[in-house]
């Protein structure tokens, strides 16, 4: 079961005088079934805190547990296995792979332990089916609309059957309607799987939607007025 715990969790950048203070404690508890909107002005540290909870950048100090492991002591090898394992990533700029189809994109994180099982082939093909795209599932990114293709996005961020989703401004370039509609997935796939959703959003409407909101301010995280 997913249990994350953050705590006191620093991060500086090097600058050319003083370090820049970024992330400067943030505490933090969420369990399966648990999902959260981070907000808060563009350059207050939203992708900076998803990348160091999805373990590609690393805190200054402070500790991160992910279902009772601490990422930051693994080895490169085993940390690469964990977060595969164990983390499902959408991002704005979806990172699909434009010479393969929706199927073969949706597969991409099975690849790295080898070739896909026929289990993964059909649960890929299930996801699809479940973010509306049965019917795309041979198509290339450049033959899906910007809202298609972040449905691709959120069944290749599941695949593996990860316990923690991290979605970094995962509408940010959809409308309105587009953009509730990936939420309203999001949660629905959430609830139904039992996983920890954060996702980082400008927009209210997306943040409103989820069952608590969070926002960053000055490095540390506070509850929003609303
Ligand atoms: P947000 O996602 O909230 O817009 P970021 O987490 O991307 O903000 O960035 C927060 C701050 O950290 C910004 O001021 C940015 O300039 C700085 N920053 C981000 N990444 C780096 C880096 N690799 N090196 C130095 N500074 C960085
Ligand atoms: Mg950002």
């Amino acid at each position: 079961m997913a249990h994350l715990v953050i705590k006191d969790l620093k991060k500086e950048y090097p600058s050319h005088g003083e370090p820049l203070q970024i992330l400067k404690g943030i505490d933090l508890e969420l369990r399966a079934g648990d999902n959260v909107a981070v907000i808060g002005p563009s350059g207050s540290g939203k992708s900076t805190l998803l990348n160091i909870l999805g373990t590609l950048d690393y805190p200054t100090s402070g500790t991160y547990t992910l279902n009772d492991i601490d990422p930051f002591a693994l080895d490169e090898d085993e940390l690469a296995k964990f977060r595969n394992a164990n983390i499902g990533f959408i991002f704005q700029e979806h990172h699909l792979l434009p010479q393969l189809s929706v199927l073969e994109n949706v597969l991409i994180p099975t690849m790295a332990t080898g070739k896909p099982s026929k289990d993964d082939i059909a649960r890929a093909e299930a996801l699809i089916e479940r973010v509306g795209l049965a019917d795309r599932s041979l198509h290339r990114p450049a033959e899906l609309s910007g809202g298609e293709r972040e449905r691709v996005a959120v069944a290749r961020s599941l695949i593996c059957r990860p316990s923690l989703i991290l979605a970094d401004e995962p509408t940010g370039n959809l409308d309105r309607r587009n953009a509730l509609q990936i939420g309203e997935l999001l949660l629905e796939i959430q609830q139904a799987e039992e996983m920890v959703l954060i996702v980082v959003s400008h927009s209210r409407d997306l943040a409103n939607m989820l069952e608590k909101q969070l926002e960053i301010n000055d490095g540390r995280l506070t509850t929003p007025e609303q």
